[in-house]
Protein backbone atom coordinates (compact mmCIF):
# COMPACT_ATOMS: atom_id res chain seq x y z
CA UNK A 1 0.00 0.00 0.00
CA UNK A 2 1.21 3.09 -0.50
CA UNK A 3 0.88 6.14 1.69
CA UNK A 4 -2.07 7.48 0.57
CA UNK A 5 -4.16 4.22 0.57
CA UNK A 6 -2.69 4.19 4.51
CA UNK A 7 -3.97 7.34 5.02
CA UNK A 8 -6.99 6.66 3.54
CA UNK A 9 -7.71 3.48 5.16
CA UNK A 10 -6.80 4.73 8.72
CA UNK A 11 -8.87 8.08 8.52
CA UNK A 12 -11.66 7.25 5.90
CA UNK A 13 -14.17 10.50 5.81
CA UNK A 14 -11.19 12.76 7.56
CA UNK A 15 -8.85 12.74 5.03
CA UNK A 16 -9.67 13.33 0.88
CA UNK A 17 -7.30 12.89 -2.11
CA UNK A 18 -9.97 13.82 -4.46
CA UNK A 19 -8.00 15.59 -7.95
CA UNK A 20 -9.77 19.13 -7.03
CA UNK A 21 -9.09 19.24 -3.24
CA UNK A 22 -5.27 18.65 -4.24
CA UNK A 23 -5.16 21.35 -6.51
CA UNK A 24 -6.67 23.69 -3.87
CA UNK A 25 -4.45 22.65 -1.01
CA UNK A 26 -0.93 23.15 -3.53
CA UNK A 27 -0.81 26.96 -2.80
CA UNK A 28 -1.62 29.34 -0.52
CA UNK A 29 -2.39 32.31 -1.27
CA UNK A 30 0.16 32.72 -4.07
CA UNK A 31 -0.23 30.47 -6.98
CA UNK A 32 2.57 28.25 -7.84
CA UNK A 33 3.79 28.59 -10.88
CA UNK A 34 4.76 25.74 -13.24
CA UNK A 35 8.64 26.23 -13.50
CA UNK A 36 9.54 26.61 -9.92
CA UNK A 37 7.00 23.25 -9.17
CA UNK A 38 9.19 21.60 -11.44
CA UNK A 39 11.60 21.47 -8.77
CA UNK A 40 9.71 19.67 -6.21
CA UNK A 41 6.08 18.47 -5.40
CA UNK A 42 3.84 20.81 -4.37
CA UNK A 43 0.63 18.64 -4.78
CA UNK A 44 0.22 16.85 -0.83
CA UNK A 45 -1.09 12.87 -1.08
CA UNK A 46 -4.48 14.07 0.71
CA UNK A 47 -5.61 16.60 3.46
CA UNK A 48 -6.56 15.88 6.83
CA UNK A 49 -9.32 17.46 8.46
CA UNK A 50 -9.64 16.96 12.15
CA UNK A 51 -12.48 18.33 14.17
CA UNK A 52 -11.16 17.75 17.88
CA UNK A 53 -7.89 18.13 19.06
CA UNK A 54 -7.84 14.60 19.98
CA UNK A 55 -8.59 13.66 16.42
CA UNK A 56 -6.02 15.94 15.40
CA UNK A 57 -3.64 13.82 17.84
CA UNK A 58 -3.86 11.07 16.34
CA UNK A 59 -3.11 11.85 12.55
CA UNK A 60 0.00 13.39 13.73
CA UNK A 61 1.08 10.14 15.99
CA UNK A 62 0.15 7.90 12.94
CA UNK A 63 1.85 10.26 10.23
CA UNK A 64 5.22 10.21 13.07
CA UNK A 65 4.46 6.11 13.38
CA UNK A 66 4.47 5.99 9.20
CA UNK A 67 7.28 8.43 8.66
CA UNK A 68 4.70 10.63 6.53
CA UNK A 69 5.53 14.16 6.27
CA UNK A 70 2.45 16.62 7.43
CA UNK A 71 2.20 20.53 6.79
CA UNK A 72 -0.09 22.63 9.43
CA UNK A 73 -2.40 24.95 7.29
CA UNK A 74 -5.34 27.10 8.95
CA UNK A 75 -7.00 29.20 5.74
CA UNK A 76 -3.65 29.13 3.62
CA UNK A 77 -4.20 33.27 3.46
CA UNK A 78 -0.20 33.63 3.97
CA UNK A 79 1.74 33.95 0.05
CA UNK A 80 5.13 32.68 1.16
CA UNK A 81 4.75 28.96 1.04
CA UNK A 82 4.64 28.10 4.44
CA UNK A 83 1.34 26.08 4.64
CA UNK A 84 2.27 24.20 1.39
CA UNK A 85 4.43 20.82 0.29
CA UNK A 86 7.69 20.53 -1.17
CA UNK A 87 7.44 16.75 -0.69
CA UNK A 88 5.04 13.99 -0.59
CA UNK A 89 3.13 15.22 2.70
CA UNK A 90 -0.08 15.43 4.06
CA UNK A 91 -1.66 18.72 4.42
CA UNK A 92 -3.56 18.93 7.96
CA UNK A 93 -5.94 21.24 7.99
CA UNK A 94 -6.78 23.03 11.30
CA UNK A 95 -9.71 25.32 10.28
CA UNK A 96 -12.78 23.19 11.94
CA UNK A 97 -10.68 23.40 15.82
CA UNK A 98 -12.63 26.25 16.09
CA UNK A 99 -13.88 26.31 19.96
CA UNK A 100 -13.96 29.27 21.70
CA UNK A 101 -13.18 28.31 25.29
CA UNK A 102 -13.36 30.82 27.84
CA UNK A 103 -12.60 34.33 28.23
CA UNK A 104 -11.29 35.83 31.72
CA UNK A 105 -12.72 39.25 32.13
CA UNK A 106 -10.38 39.82 35.20
CA UNK A 107 -6.87 38.76 33.26
CA UNK A 108 -8.04 39.84 30.32
CA UNK A 109 -7.70 37.04 28.13
CA UNK A 110 -9.29 34.76 25.69
CA UNK A 111 -8.46 30.79 25.00
CA UNK A 112 -9.57 29.47 21.59
CA UNK A 113 -8.93 26.41 19.57
CA UNK A 114 -6.63 27.15 16.57
CA UNK A 115 -8.86 27.53 13.84
CA UNK A 116 -10.74 30.32 14.94
CA UNK A 117 -10.71 33.33 12.89
CA UNK A 118 -9.82 37.17 14.74
CA UNK A 119 -12.90 37.83 12.99
CA UNK A 120 -14.96 34.79 14.47
CA UNK A 121 -13.26 35.98 17.97
CA UNK A 122 -13.88 39.58 17.44
CA UNK A 123 -17.63 39.17 16.93
CA UNK A 124 -18.05 36.66 20.26
CA UNK A 125 -15.75 39.14 22.52
CA UNK A 126 -17.53 42.04 20.97
CA UNK A 127 -21.05 40.63 23.31
CA UNK A 128 -19.19 40.71 26.26
CA UNK A 129 -17.84 44.70 25.57
CA UNK A 130 -14.26 43.55 24.93
CA UNK A 131 -11.73 43.00 21.61
CA UNK A 132 -8.84 41.76 20.47
CA UNK A 133 -5.60 44.05 20.77
CA UNK A 134 -3.46 43.06 17.49
CA UNK A 135 -5.22 41.53 14.07
CA UNK A 136 -4.43 41.42 10.73
CA UNK A 137 -6.21 42.84 7.79
CA UNK A 138 -7.49 39.19 6.43
CA UNK A 139 -8.78 38.64 10.23
CA UNK A 140 -12.17 37.06 8.30
CA UNK A 141 -10.20 34.44 7.46
CA UNK A 142 -6.79 34.08 9.48
CA UNK A 143 -6.76 31.93 12.19
CA UNK A 144 -5.25 33.00 15.52
CA UNK A 145 -2.25 29.95 15.33
CA UNK A 146 -1.44 30.88 11.24
CA UNK A 147 -0.92 34.42 12.31
CA UNK A 148 1.48 33.83 15.09
CA UNK A 149 3.46 30.98 12.97
CA UNK A 150 3.56 33.75 10.59
CA UNK A 151 5.01 36.28 13.15
CA UNK A 152 2.18 39.18 12.16
CA UNK A 153 1.22 42.26 12.43
CA UNK A 154 -1.54 44.56 11.61
CA UNK A 155 -4.32 46.59 13.23
CA UNK A 156 -3.65 47.82 16.42
CA UNK A 157 -0.33 46.73 16.51
CA UNK A 158 0.96 50.70 16.69
CA UNK A 159 -0.14 50.27 20.20
CA UNK A 160 -0.45 46.57 21.56
CA UNK A 161 2.84 45.41 19.17
CA UNK A 162 2.97 42.08 16.49
CA UNK A 163 1.41 38.67 17.32
CA UNK A 164 4.57 37.71 19.56
CA UNK A 165 3.00 40.31 22.46
CA UNK A 166 -0.36 38.89 22.27
CA UNK A 167 0.29 35.17 23.54
CA UNK A 168 0.05 34.12 27.42
CA UNK A 169 0.42 30.66 26.76
CA UNK A 170 -0.15 27.68 23.80
CA UNK A 171 -0.98 23.98 23.90
CA UNK A 172 1.67 22.01 20.98
CA UNK A 173 1.39 18.38 19.59
CA UNK A 174 4.99 18.17 19.34
CA UNK A 175 5.86 16.16 15.91
CA UNK A 176 5.94 12.96 17.69
CA UNK A 177 2.26 13.44 18.60
CA UNK A 178 2.72 14.46 22.38
CA UNK A 179 0.88 17.33 23.75
CA UNK A 180 2.42 19.77 25.88
CA UNK A 181 1.33 23.11 27.12
CA UNK A 182 3.65 25.59 27.16
CA UNK A 183 4.26 29.18 28.58
CA UNK A 184 5.23 32.39 27.22
CA UNK A 185 8.80 31.38 27.76
CA UNK A 186 8.43 29.32 25.17
CA UNK A 187 7.31 31.55 22.64
CA UNK A 188 9.88 30.74 20.10
CA UNK A 189 8.94 27.18 19.91
CA UNK A 190 6.11 28.29 17.65
CA UNK A 191 6.78 32.69 16.75
CA UNK A 192 7.69 32.95 12.86
CA UNK A 193 8.31 29.43 12.39
CA UNK A 194 5.94 28.44 9.90
CA UNK A 195 4.76 25.43 11.73
CA UNK A 196 7.97 23.63 11.81
CA UNK A 197 7.97 22.73 15.50
CA UNK A 198 4.67 20.99 15.77
CA UNK A 199 0.90 21.56 15.41
CA UNK A 200 -0.72 24.74 18.00
CA UNK A 201 -4.36 23.29 18.97
CA UNK A 202 -4.73 26.15 21.27
CA UNK A 203 -3.86 29.70 22.30
CA UNK A 204 -4.62 31.83 25.46
CA UNK A 205 -4.44 35.43 23.90
CA UNK A 206 -4.73 38.97 25.49
CA UNK A 207 -7.73 41.24 24.93
CA UNK A 208 -8.95 44.35 26.18
CA UNK A 209 -12.40 46.17 26.50
CA UNK A 210 -14.16 47.41 23.80
CA UNK A 211 -13.36 51.11 24.55
CA UNK A 212 -14.73 53.95 21.93
CA UNK A 213 -12.91 54.12 18.78
CA UNK A 214 -11.57 57.96 17.95
CA UNK A 215 -11.23 57.17 14.43
CA UNK A 216 -9.52 60.13 12.34
CA UNK A 217 -8.50 59.82 8.32
CA UNK A 218 -6.50 61.76 6.30
CA UNK A 219 -5.85 62.27 2.50
CA UNK A 220 -3.22 63.97 0.92
CA UNK A 221 -1.25 63.34 -2.77
CA UNK A 222 2.01 63.48 -0.86
CA UNK A 223 2.66 60.59 0.75
CA UNK A 224 5.74 62.36 2.49
CA UNK A 225 3.14 64.46 4.24
CA UNK A 226 1.83 61.64 5.57
CA UNK A 227 4.22 59.78 6.49
CA UNK A 228 5.21 62.77 8.70
CA UNK A 229 2.01 62.74 10.32
CA UNK A 230 2.72 58.93 11.46
CA UNK A 231 5.96 60.33 12.96
CA UNK A 232 4.37 62.71 14.96
CA UNK A 233 1.77 60.25 16.08
CA UNK A 234 3.79 57.17 16.70
CA UNK A 235 6.01 59.30 19.12
CA UNK A 236 3.46 61.37 20.65
CA UNK A 237 0.45 59.61 21.83
CA UNK A 238 0.88 56.17 22.82
CA UNK A 239 -3.50 56.03 22.93
CA UNK A 240 -3.58 55.40 19.43
CA UNK A 241 -3.36 51.46 17.96
CA UNK A 242 -3.35 52.12 14.45
CA UNK A 243 -1.78 53.66 11.96
CA UNK A 244 -2.85 52.68 8.26
CA UNK A 245 -1.73 53.93 5.59
CA UNK A 246 -2.88 52.86 1.48
CA UNK A 247 -1.45 53.87 -1.70
CA UNK A 248 -4.16 55.59 -4.77
CA UNK A 249 -3.75 52.26 -6.26
CA UNK A 250 -5.25 50.58 -2.95
CA UNK A 251 -8.01 52.94 -2.95
CA UNK A 252 -9.13 52.30 -6.33
CA UNK A 253 -9.19 48.42 -5.47
CA UNK A 254 -11.19 49.14 -2.91
CA UNK A 255 -13.36 51.07 -4.98
CA UNK A 256 -13.62 48.81 -7.61
CA UNK A 257 -14.61 46.22 -5.01
CA UNK A 258 -17.31 48.38 -3.80
CA UNK A 259 -18.89 48.81 -7.79
CA UNK A 260 -18.83 44.72 -8.39
CA UNK A 261 -20.83 44.29 -5.13
CA UNK A 262 -23.72 47.17 -6.64
CA UNK A 263 -23.49 49.55 -4.17
CA UNK A 264 -25.84 52.44 -5.05
CA UNK A 265 -24.09 55.07 -7.32
CA UNK A 266 -23.82 57.35 -4.19
CA UNK A 267 -21.88 54.83 -2.13
CA UNK A 268 -19.78 54.68 -5.06
CA UNK A 269 -19.07 58.19 -5.41
CA UNK A 270 -18.53 58.62 -1.88
CA UNK A 271 -15.65 56.49 -1.84
CA UNK A 272 -14.14 57.58 -5.35
CA UNK A 273 -13.86 60.94 -3.26
CA UNK A 274 -11.78 59.57 -0.79
CA UNK A 275 -9.81 57.76 -3.01
CA UNK A 276 -8.76 59.41 -6.28
CA UNK A 277 -5.20 59.56 -6.93
CA UNK A 278 -4.46 60.40 -2.70
CA UNK A 279 -2.81 58.13 -0.15
CA UNK A 280 -5.41 57.69 2.80
CA UNK A 281 -4.30 57.71 6.20
CA UNK A 282 -6.08 56.14 8.95
CA UNK A 283 -5.00 56.41 12.74
CA UNK A 284 -7.42 54.85 15.82
CA UNK A 285 -7.16 56.02 19.19
CA UNK A 286 -8.30 55.07 22.20
CA UNK A 287 -8.24 58.81 23.86
CA UNK A 288 -9.37 61.85 21.45
CA UNK A 289 -6.22 63.41 19.56
CA UNK A 290 -6.38 67.32 20.36
CA UNK A 291 -6.95 69.56 17.81
CA UNK A 292 -3.41 70.78 17.86
CA UNK A 293 -2.43 67.34 17.21
CA UNK A 294 -4.55 67.40 14.11
CA UNK A 295 -2.62 70.52 12.54
CA UNK A 296 -3.62 71.80 9.82
CA UNK A 297 -1.23 71.41 6.44
CA UNK A 298 -2.71 72.99 3.50
CA UNK A 299 -1.47 69.47 2.17
CA UNK A 300 -3.49 66.88 3.85
CA UNK A 301 -6.97 66.70 4.08
CA UNK A 302 -9.04 65.80 7.44
CA UNK A 303 -12.08 63.30 5.93
CA UNK A 304 -15.72 64.04 7.73
CA UNK A 305 -16.03 61.64 10.75
CA UNK A 306 -18.78 60.01 8.65
CA UNK A 307 -16.80 58.18 5.71
CA UNK A 308 -14.04 57.50 8.10
CA UNK A 309 -16.45 55.83 10.58
CA UNK A 310 -17.53 53.82 8.18
CA UNK A 311 -14.14 52.82 6.33
CA UNK A 312 -13.10 51.76 9.50
CA UNK A 313 -15.88 49.48 10.19
CA UNK A 314 -15.26 48.09 6.24
CA UNK A 315 -12.03 47.93 7.10
CA UNK A 316 -11.51 43.91 6.29
CA UNK A 317 -12.00 44.77 2.49
CA UNK A 318 -8.00 43.37 1.70
CA UNK A 319 -9.21 39.70 1.17
CA UNK A 320 -11.84 40.43 -1.20
CA UNK A 321 -9.13 42.43 -3.59
CA UNK A 322 -8.64 38.17 -4.59
CA UNK A 323 -12.20 39.06 -6.33
CA UNK A 324 -10.78 40.92 -8.81
CA UNK A 325 -7.85 38.40 -9.86
CA UNK A 326 -7.88 36.26 -11.72
CA UNK A 327 -4.95 35.08 -9.37
CA UNK A 328 -3.51 37.36 -6.54
CA UNK A 329 0.18 37.33 -5.79
CA UNK A 330 0.77 39.10 -2.67
CA UNK A 331 4.38 40.14 -1.11
CA UNK A 332 4.46 41.64 2.52
CA UNK A 333 8.06 43.09 3.81
CA UNK A 334 8.86 44.62 7.02
CA UNK A 335 10.73 48.36 7.09
CA UNK A 336 11.97 50.29 8.99
CA UNK A 337 9.74 53.41 9.58
CA UNK A 338 12.30 56.20 8.97
CA UNK A 339 12.78 54.19 5.32
CA UNK A 340 9.65 53.74 4.17
CA UNK A 341 9.87 56.79 1.98
CA UNK A 342 12.99 55.79 0.24
CA UNK A 343 11.85 52.19 -0.25
CA UNK A 344 8.68 52.82 -1.74
CA UNK A 345 10.75 55.50 -4.32
CA UNK A 346 12.79 52.20 -4.64
CA UNK A 347 9.83 50.13 -5.63
CA UNK A 348 8.24 53.23 -7.71
CA UNK A 349 11.31 53.27 -9.83
CA UNK A 350 12.49 49.30 -9.86
CA UNK A 351 8.03 48.66 -11.33
CA UNK A 352 7.52 51.98 -12.82
CA UNK A 353 3.83 50.71 -12.97
CA UNK A 354 1.07 51.05 -10.49
CA UNK A 355 0.85 48.68 -7.78
CA UNK A 356 -1.59 48.57 -4.77
CA UNK A 357 -0.19 48.57 -1.26
CA UNK A 358 -1.61 49.05 2.38
CA UNK A 359 0.57 49.15 5.38
CA UNK A 360 0.25 49.01 9.24
CA UNK A 361 2.48 50.83 11.48
CA UNK A 362 3.88 48.68 14.22
CA UNK A 363 5.41 49.65 17.66
CA UNK A 364 9.09 49.89 17.61
CA UNK A 365 9.32 52.25 14.93
CA UNK A 366 8.83 49.49 12.01
CA UNK A 367 5.90 48.89 9.35
CA UNK A 368 4.27 46.25 7.60
CA UNK A 369 3.88 46.64 3.95
CA UNK A 370 1.68 44.63 1.73
CA UNK A 371 1.64 44.71 -1.72
CA UNK A 372 -1.06 43.03 -4.16
CA UNK A 373 0.12 42.32 -7.80
CA UNK A 374 -2.16 40.37 -9.86
CA UNK A 375 -1.40 37.35 -11.98
CA UNK A 376 -2.99 34.49 -14.07
CA UNK A 377 -1.86 31.35 -12.80
CA UNK A 378 -3.18 29.93 -16.02
CA UNK A 379 -0.99 31.75 -18.04
CA UNK A 380 2.92 31.40 -18.56
CA UNK A 381 3.32 34.66 -17.48
CA UNK A 382 2.76 33.09 -13.47
CA UNK A 383 6.04 32.78 -13.88
CA UNK A 384 7.46 35.98 -14.08
CA UNK A 385 4.98 37.44 -11.43
CA UNK A 386 6.00 35.25 -9.04
CA UNK A 387 9.46 37.30 -9.25
CA UNK A 388 7.58 39.84 -8.26
CA UNK A 389 7.85 39.29 -4.14
CA UNK A 390 11.50 38.03 -4.07
CA UNK A 391 12.19 41.94 -5.93
CA UNK A 392 10.62 43.35 -3.51
CA UNK A 393 12.15 41.81 -0.78
CA UNK A 394 15.63 42.50 -2.35
CA UNK A 395 14.81 46.25 -2.35
CA UNK A 396 13.27 45.81 1.46
CA UNK A 397 16.38 44.57 2.27
CA UNK A 398 19.00 47.56 0.65
CA UNK A 399 16.80 49.67 3.19
CA UNK A 400 17.26 47.57 6.20
CA UNK A 401 13.98 45.86 5.84
CA UNK A 402 13.32 41.93 5.30
CA UNK A 403 10.59 39.19 4.20
CA UNK A 404 7.63 39.82 6.60
CA UNK A 405 7.87 35.84 7.34
CA UNK A 406 10.01 32.35 6.39
CA UNK A 407 7.56 29.66 4.70
CA UNK A 408 9.28 28.06 2.25
CA UNK A 409 10.21 31.26 -0.19
CA UNK A 410 12.42 32.62 2.51
CA UNK A 411 13.95 29.44 3.89
CA UNK A 412 17.93 30.25 4.47
CA UNK A 413 16.85 33.71 5.71
CA UNK A 414 16.29 32.69 8.73
CA UNK A 415 18.73 34.85 10.92
CA UNK A 416 17.67 37.90 9.68
CA UNK A 417 14.36 36.82 11.30
CA UNK A 418 15.18 35.02 14.20
CA UNK A 419 17.94 35.21 17.00
CA UNK A 420 20.75 32.64 17.10
CA UNK A 421 19.35 31.79 20.80
CA UNK A 422 16.13 30.89 19.10
CA UNK A 423 17.62 29.00 16.30
CA UNK A 424 19.72 26.91 18.68
CA UNK A 425 16.80 25.86 20.74
CA UNK A 426 14.70 25.26 17.85
CA UNK A 427 17.65 23.32 16.23
CA UNK A 428 18.09 21.48 19.26
CA UNK A 429 14.16 20.94 19.67
CA UNK A 430 14.19 19.17 16.56
CA UNK A 431 16.85 16.99 16.34
CA UNK A 432 15.00 16.12 19.61
CA UNK A 433 11.66 15.68 18.71
CA UNK A 434 11.72 15.21 14.49
CA UNK A 435 14.75 14.19 13.47
CA UNK A 436 13.46 12.69 10.74
CA UNK A 437 12.21 16.22 9.74
CA UNK A 438 8.55 15.24 9.06
CA UNK A 439 6.61 18.32 10.10
CA UNK A 440 6.22 21.30 7.48
CA UNK A 441 9.86 20.20 5.94
CA UNK A 442 11.90 22.49 4.09
CA UNK A 443 10.48 25.54 5.73
CA UNK A 444 12.71 28.30 7.61
CA UNK A 445 16.05 26.07 7.35
CA UNK A 446 16.70 25.85 3.50
CA UNK A 447 16.36 22.66 2.18
CA UNK A 448 20.10 21.21 0.80
CA UNK A 449 20.26 19.13 -2.29
CA UNK A 450 20.65 15.23 -1.67
CA UNK A 451 22.99 14.65 -4.41
CA UNK A 452 24.54 18.12 -4.06
CA UNK A 453 24.63 19.43 -0.78
CA UNK A 454 26.34 22.77 -1.23
CA UNK A 455 23.49 24.14 -3.37
CA UNK A 456 20.38 24.85 -1.19
CA UNK A 457 16.95 25.90 -1.49
CA UNK A 458 17.90 29.25 -1.14
CA UNK A 459 20.53 29.79 -3.69
CA UNK A 460 18.31 28.30 -6.59
CA UNK A 461 15.88 30.60 -5.41
CA UNK A 462 18.40 33.78 -5.86
CA UNK A 463 19.72 32.19 -8.68
CA UNK A 464 15.65 31.98 -10.12
CA UNK A 465 14.87 35.21 -9.24
CA UNK A 466 18.48 37.28 -10.85
CA UNK A 467 18.18 34.80 -14.30
CA UNK A 468 14.25 35.27 -14.63
CA UNK A 469 14.78 39.25 -14.14
CA UNK A 470 17.34 39.05 -16.92
CA UNK A 471 14.97 37.27 -19.38
CA UNK A 472 11.76 39.46 -18.02
CA UNK A 473 13.87 42.76 -19.67
CA UNK A 474 15.03 40.38 -22.68
CA UNK A 475 11.17 39.84 -23.49
CA UNK A 476 10.34 43.15 -22.55
CA UNK A 477 12.59 44.54 -25.06
CA UNK A 478 10.47 42.52 -27.00
CA UNK A 479 7.26 43.79 -26.29
CA UNK A 480 6.19 40.93 -23.70
CA UNK A 481 4.65 42.76 -21.03
CA UNK A 482 5.28 42.41 -17.15
CA UNK A 483 2.60 39.84 -15.51
CA UNK A 484 1.01 42.27 -13.13
CA UNK A 485 -0.34 45.63 -14.02
CA UNK A 486 -2.46 45.09 -17.06
CA UNK A 487 -4.97 44.11 -14.87
CA UNK A 488 -4.42 46.97 -12.92
CA UNK A 489 -4.91 49.10 -15.77
CA UNK A 490 -7.56 47.40 -17.01
CA UNK A 491 -9.74 47.65 -14.36
CA UNK A 492 -9.33 51.38 -13.55
CA UNK A 493 -10.19 52.04 -16.79
C1 LIG B 1 -5.61 40.41 1.88
C2 LIG B 1 -4.59 39.96 2.88
C3 LIG B 1 -4.28 40.78 3.95
C4 LIG B 1 -3.33 40.37 4.88
N1 LIG B 1 -3.05 41.20 5.92
C5 LIG B 1 -2.11 40.84 6.80
C6 LIG B 1 -1.80 41.73 7.88
O1 LIG B 1 -2.36 42.80 8.03
N2 LIG B 1 -0.84 41.32 8.74
C7 LIG B 1 -0.22 40.11 8.62
O2 LIG B 1 0.61 39.80 9.47
N3 LIG B 1 -0.50 39.26 7.62
C8 LIG B 1 -1.44 39.59 6.72
N4 LIG B 1 -1.74 38.74 5.70
C9 LIG B 1 -1.06 37.43 5.61
C10 LIG B 1 -1.87 36.27 6.27
O3 LIG B 1 -3.23 36.47 6.04
C11 LIG B 1 -1.64 36.18 7.77
O4 LIG B 1 -0.32 35.90 8.06
C12 LIG B 1 -2.54 35.13 8.43
O5 LIG B 1 -2.52 35.34 9.80
C13 LIG B 1 -2.19 33.71 8.14
O6 LIG B 1 -3.17 32.89 8.76
P1 LIG B 1 -3.73 31.57 8.06
O7 LIG B 1 -4.69 30.94 8.98
O8 LIG B 1 -4.23 31.85 6.71
O9 LIG B 1 -2.40 30.72 8.01
P2 LIG B 1 -1.85 29.78 6.83
O10 LIG B 1 -1.57 30.60 5.64
O11 LIG B 1 -2.73 28.62 6.67
O12 LIG B 1 -0.48 29.31 7.48
C14 LIG B 1 0.56 30.21 7.75
C15 LIG B 1 1.70 29.45 8.43
O13 LIG B 1 1.28 29.02 9.70
C16 LIG B 1 1.41 27.62 9.84
N5 LIG B 1 0.26 27.16 10.63
C17 LIG B 1 -1.06 27.33 10.36
N6 LIG B 1 -1.80 26.80 11.33
C18 LIG B 1 -0.95 26.29 12.25
C19 LIG B 1 -1.11 25.58 13.47
N7 LIG B 1 -2.31 25.29 13.98
N8 LIG B 1 0.01 25.19 14.14
C20 LIG B 1 1.24 25.45 13.65
N9 LIG B 1 1.45 26.11 12.50
C21 LIG B 1 0.37 26.53 11.81
C22 LIG B 1 1.41 27.08 8.42
O14 LIG B 1 2.12 25.86 8.32
C23 LIG B 1 2.10 28.19 7.68
O15 LIG B 1 3.49 28.04 7.75
C24 LIG B 1 -2.67 39.12 4.74
C25 LIG B 1 -2.99 38.31 3.66
C26 LIG B 1 -3.94 38.71 2.75
C27 LIG B 1 -4.27 37.81 1.63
Amino acid sequence: MNKTDILEQRFKKSFSSNTVDRAIYSSDLAPTSKIVSFFFISKPLGILLPRTITDLQEMITFCYQNKISFIPRGSGTSGYGGATPTRKSVIIDCSRLVDIISFDKENMTATVESGVTFEQLTRFLEKEELTLRSYPSSAPAATIAGWIAQGGMGFGTAKYGTAKDQVVSFNLIRPDGTLENYSIDDLDLIYALSGITGIITQLTIKIRSLTNENVYGYNSPSLEKLLEKVDIFTNNNHSIHTIHLQNPDFRSLKQLIDKGENKTSEEASDSIDLSEHEYHLLVVSEEEIKENDLSKDSKIKLLSPDIIKEEWEKRFTSLRIKRLGPSIMPCEVVIPQDKFHTFIKLVQKKFNEPIAWESHFVKGSEAIILFYFFTDERSFSLNFAFLNPLVIVQLAEKVGGRAYALGYWFSGYEKKLLSPATLNKVRHYKEKHDESSLCNPDKVFSRRFKWFPIISNKTVIKLGSFSGQILMKILRIKGYKKANTSYLKKMKK
